[in-house]
């Protein structure tokens, strides 16, 4: 073996199926990955280190994410009320703002940010 390796997908963050993002995230650092040996113009150690940044966060928020709401979909007793008194009424537009974090992501966004 020489040099450093890295981690993607499943292998990085195995995630509960709750928020459906894992095969979202293994693609996303796939790209991520690829536009970060782009953008260090092949340097592999500041590309591994430019791609660890920009997927930490991201991919942890996904699993604490899944976590919970894998809580919340089984919620038994006094944390079913209360999930179900916080969620009645909630109109469809609340749910999708809730998510856009998911969908509103984009590769040179993330990188300028990391
Ligand atoms: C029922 C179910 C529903 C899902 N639904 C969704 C969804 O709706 N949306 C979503 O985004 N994600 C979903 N996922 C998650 C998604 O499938 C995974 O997050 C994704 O497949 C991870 O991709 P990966 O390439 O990291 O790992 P994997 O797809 O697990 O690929 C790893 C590969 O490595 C191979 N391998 C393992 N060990 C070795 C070895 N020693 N040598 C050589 N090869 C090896 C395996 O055979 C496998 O082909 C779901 C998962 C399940 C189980």
């Amino acid at each position: 073996m020489f040099g450093r390796a890295t981690l993607l997908g499943d292998a990085a963050h195995p995630t509960t199926q709750y928020m459906a993002q894992g095969a979202c995230m293994a693609m996303e650092d796939a790209v991520t990955l690829g536009e970060a040996l782009h953008a260090t113009h092949h340097d592999w150690d500041a590309a591994l280190q430019l791609y660890q940044r920009n997927r930490v966060t991201r991919t942890a928020r996904i699993v604490l994410s899944g976590r919970e709401m894998g809580r919340l979909y089984h919620a038994a007793g006094v944390e079913r009320l209360v999930r179900n008194a916080l969620w009645k009424g909630r109109s469809q537009d609340r749910f999708y703002d809730a998510i856009e974090c998911l969908y509103g992501w984009n590769v040179n966004k993330a990188l300028q940010q990391g």
